[in-house]
């Protein structure tokens, strides 16, 4: 089925006076489109739907060039200011690409290079990153300004936030007094996952792919929010340098800003030829899923700086650089049911269940629905064959319905207003789009913050998996997490359940005694207190290191700790002010569960020091490492910068070596840093 003709725009060959129409009917469409994708990084249709659209307009546009309209968007990049931030001017106008969609037309497009310029052009294939484009202007060293592409002549100054990029070096040494480069944000495809995990367990609104994930992050006006999200950035262009590097070639130029400390673009291949071009493109199509980055596309782009200068552009994409971009896996499915999950903080989530489907490399047989709306909004039924793709390459979605195969006894779905697992009422609370189960005592939140409880970043119960969780909360041997540590008293029972044993009970029970010693942060977050993640769990119980101080902060001394603010000192307040709530962290207390916070600091050998490690270590994981250079005093962080003290090295350490001795930081190995902590 054409996509196109789902948004009510008929593909036509027009004749020439019906041109005028088709063409104004295509401006409307990609230019409401661009807005929903730049300006409000909500968009509406599929990527492939808007270059479809966009290549109809610019073969018009070849036919017609007299009848193209004034706001025409084939001649500007996409792309616009928000009123909220400050504007930037970009003294190299930040390009678009020209788009390539097949094998034909990349080859085309490589072989009139070649005819025209010599045969033994050498092509960089490279991956073309899916999130943001945004330029980092250094001057002395020093990171002064980041700003996203806007219109490509005008963009947004959005430093505070690019200053969260752990991976974009805040300073660098050995640089020219000036100099800007560009790269992409984006989030990858794991932190997009959780992201999305986490919106959904808090009733929020999900972002539709990495790309608008990464967007809306780097585009917050509130910095905070955006260092929660675990942005970075593949940089792949100088824009422009106060001294001449020297550098002929564009790969040179990767090498170059390599041993500056940026994060290059990986993987790039050079090539001469249409056909190893076509193979690079290839190559990188096969690697696609299993990259942990989404990429939407590969450019391919002449390396010979000089070239590039003969070869030119329009104001719109350089004539020596284009985009192929892959067609859109998704496959036709039938949703049999939807089904609904019960999140530990009641939230109502919805699955359509599918009849399995090859997607990407693995069998697709359930995709979130999230919430009413979405079903709603797209309007999915039981019954009905959608389209479905994995967002991110990870998450399959449904993309869309093929309304032509809905059955004729077709029904809305009518999500329900009861909980399926306990039958209370489910409300809609102000402002949220998720509907959440009231019953404080539903067994379906109970298995699920049960399961929160246990994980290892939580109070780190070995052997109670999901299965063993949900068994004990349905034969009633517990009701709350404080009944865990009664579990020895009914050990006979424990035993008894279908694939546990003598061995595995007293593994069980030995586990659950041990993670009485977790601390206060660890339990916090182990409460699974809305809005409280691991982090922000650590800097409560630094600030109030025991239950009685943290029971006692108000709501204003909560706002002010670092990383919280008012909408988790409101929530923390919330949880502390219900009874059973209270009674239950009492009985935690009661049972022997350390309720307080111990810093850990076992000496002050590395106070005032702030090492990064890189690299696989051979008698430390990376949590370990941390945990023991900040009980030891010092501070661990993740990109090397001047205030870096040390670099530990391991092996197949990478840039963050290269950058240290850039910088003149001293690299220290395993062994060295082991003779430290023991001296
Ligand atoms: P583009 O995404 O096709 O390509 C240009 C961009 O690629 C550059 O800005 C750059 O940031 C990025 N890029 C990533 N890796 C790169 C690398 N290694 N080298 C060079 N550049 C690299 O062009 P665009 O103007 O940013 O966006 C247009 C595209 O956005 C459309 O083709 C469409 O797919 C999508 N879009 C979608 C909608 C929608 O509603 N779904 C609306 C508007 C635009």
């Amino acid at each position: 089925m054409d996509q196109l003709s789902l948004f009510g725009i008929e593909p036509q060959e027009p004749q020439t006076n019906e041109a005028q129409d088709r063409i104004r009917e295509l401006c409307d469409f990609l230019n409401h489109h661009s807005y929903l994708y730049y300006v409000l990084d909500k968009p509406e249709i599929e990527d492939h739907e808007y270059d479809k659209a966009f290549r109809e307009l610019s073969d018009l546009a070849t036919q017609y060039p007299h009848l193209m309209p004034q706001d025409s968007p084939l001649a500007r990049v996409g792309g616009q200011v928000l009123s909220g931030f400050t504007k930037v001017n970009h003294e190299v106008p930040m390009q678009s690409l020209e788009d390539l969609f097949s094998q034909e037309e990349v080859e085309t497009w490589v072989n009139d290079l070649t005819s025209k310029y010599g045969k033994d052009i050498v092509f960089s294939v490279e991956h073309k990153i899916d999130g943001l484009s945004a330029s980092a202007l250094y001057e002395n060293g020093m990171l002064v300004r980041g700003a996203t592409r806007g219109n490509g002549l005008v963009g947004e100054d959005v430093t505070e936030n690019m200053r969260t990029i752990g991976s974009l070096p805040l300073s660098i040494k050995g640089a020219p007094e000036l100099l800007e480069v560009r790269g992409e944000v984006y989030i990858s495809k794991a932190d997009f996952a959780e992201l999305n995990r986490q919106a959904d367990e808090n009733g929020q609104q999900p972002f539709a792919n990495p790309r608008n994930a990464a967007a809306g992050s780097l585009r917050q006006l509130d910095s905070r929010i955006a260092a929660k999200r675990h942005l970075n950035i593949f940089i792949f262009n100088i824009q422009r340098s106060s001294e001449d590097t020297g550098l002929v070639g564009h790969t040179q130029g990767f090498e170059y800003l390599r041993s500056l400390g940026f994060n290059v673009v990986k993987n790039y291949k050079r090539c001469v030829g249409a056909t190893e071009v076509w193979e690079a493109i290839c190559q990188i199509g096969t690697d696609r899923p299993n990259l942990p980055y989404d990429i939407d596309g590969a450019v391919i782009k002449v390396d010979d700086l000089s070239l590039r200068q003969v070869i030119g552009g329009t104001s719109h994409a350089p004539k020596w650089a284009a985009a192929y971009k892959y067609p859109p896996e998704q496959q036709p499915t039938v949703v049999t049911d939807i089904t609904i999950q019960v999140g530990r903080t009641g939230v109502l989530t919805p699955t359509a269940e599918l009849e399995p489907v090859r997607l990407a490399g693995s069998t697709v047989a359930r995709a979130t629905l999230h919430n009413a709306d979405y079903i709603r909004d797209k309007d999915i039924r039981i019954g009905d064959t959608v389209w479905v793709q994995k967002a991110g390459d990870i998450i399959p979605e449904i993309v869309k319905v093929d309304l032509t195969k809905r059955p004729v006894d077709s029904v809305p779905y009518e999500f329900p207003t009861v909980c399926p697992v306990c039958g209370s009422q489910a409300v809609r609370e102000n402002n949220e789009v998720a509907w959440r189960c009231t019953s404080p005592t539903c067994p379906a939140q109970l298995v699920r913050s049960i399961i929160h409880y246990v994980q290892r970043d939580a109070m780190n119960i070995d052997g109670l998996g999901d299965a063993l969780a949900e068994t004990l909360v349905n034969k009633g041997i517990i009701s709350n997490v404080a009944d865990l540590y009664k579990l020895a008293e009914r050990r006979g029972d424990v035993e008894s359940l279908d694939k546990m044993g003598a061995k595995s009970t007293d593994n069980l029970i030995e586990a659950i005694e041990k993670s009485k010693e977790a601390g206060l942060d660890k339990l916090l977050y182990g409460l699974g207190i809305r809005h409280v993640g691991k982090h922000t769990a650590r800097m409560i119980a630094k600030t109030y290191p025991s239950l009685e101080q943290l029971m006692a902060a108000t709501q204003q001394d909560l706002a002010v700790v670092e990383d919280v603010g008012e909408v988790i000192a409101e929530s923390v307040i919330r949880f502390f002010s219900e009874p059973r709530n209270v009674e239950l962290v009492q009985s935690l207390a009661a049972s022997g569960v350390k309720v307080t916070y111990d810093s850990g600091l076992q000496s002050n050998k590395f106070a005032g020091m702030n090492i990064v490690v890189t690299g696989k270590l051979q008698h430390f994981g990376r949590d370990e490492i941390k945990a023991v250079i900040e009980s030891h005093g010092g501070k661990s962080s993740d990109s090397v910068s001047k205030k870096t003290t040390y670099v530990l090295a391991g092996e197949n350490s990478g840039s963050k070596e290269t950058k240290a001795r850039t910088l003149g930081i001293p690299v220290i190995s395993e062994e060295q840093f082991m003779e430290m902590l023991e001296s």
